[in-house]
């Protein structure tokens, strides 16, 4: 846990330092799994150590372009982020874990969903979540640093209860909390309209609008283009219609 430091202040002069250095965050993009999930590799240039985001694969073959990727890079991954607990994006957890060995994190809210197999989610899902348990939980504010990169854990519930967003530099990993032209759904169980609205706009709506937004589902867009034409981030939108 030494390396998650929950303190935004600390973040926004990293943020600040970073990019009068410049080091560049590499994300690599692979869709898998049923649902079409998003699972984003992502590592520092400059020192080869990174990070999966996601890991929702479910056939070997996935996985194996997956770590093609890693072991030609040289990388070091440092964690595994699940960006919430559905296991469209976690029933990879213990593949990458027993190879790299990298902790798994998760925010606290959502961390019971990776240490026993839910009927409800097995009903939906149509598979049981096959993770390993959370080895550190994710808070709001705490800041997750790999090489000289850094992702502030945005707390951005609705979607599940603990649904999380990653802020970098240039971009924001959103999970099911955004895509582009649309939102995550909110009749999961832990789901929220209201939470999931007051996410959008309290914490997503208001970051710099050249973020690249990576979503957890479909393509990448930015905050500027949702802002824009999504629906659901619209002055207007009656929360009651979700
Ligand atoms: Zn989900
Ligand atoms: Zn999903």
């Amino acid at each position: 846990m030494e390396q998650i430091k929950c303190c935004k202040v600390k973040f926004i002069r990293l943020i600040v330092i970073l990019a009068v250095v410049g080091f560049k965050m590499n994300v690599r993009m692979f869709t898998v799994g049923t649902f079409f999930t998003n699972c984003y590799v992502v590592w520092c240039d400059e020192t080869r150590e990174g990070l999966v985001i996601d890991p929702g694969f479910e056939r070997q073959n996935e996985w194996e372009e997956i770590l093609g990727i890693i072991k030609e890079g040289k990388l070091q991954l440092k964690f595994i982020i699940d960006t919430h607990g559905h296991p469209d994006h976690t029933c990879g957890n213990g593949i990458v874990k027993d190879i790299t060995k990298a902790p798994i994190f998760i925010h606290e809210m959502d961390a019971n969903m990776l240490s026993g197999v839910r009927k409800q989610m097995i009903g939906f899902f149509g598979f049981p979540i096959k993770s390993s348990p959370a080895d550190g939980i994710l808070r709001n504010g705490d800041v997750v640093k790999f090489g000289k990169l850094a992702l502030l854990v945005l707390h951005t519930p609705g979607h599940s209860q603990g649904s999380i967003s990653l802020v970098g530099e240039d971009c924001v990993f959103t999970g099911d909390t955004l895509f582009a032209g649309s939102i995550g759904r909110v009749d999961l169980p832990g789901g929220s309209g209201t939470k999931i609205m007051r996410s959008l706009r309290e914490k997503l709506a208001v970051l710099p609008e050249k973020l690249i937004v990576y979503p957890g589902h479909g393509p990448k867009t930015t905050i500027r283009e949702e802002k824009k034409n999504n629906p659901f981030l619209q002055k207007g939108f009656d929360v009651s219609l979700l």
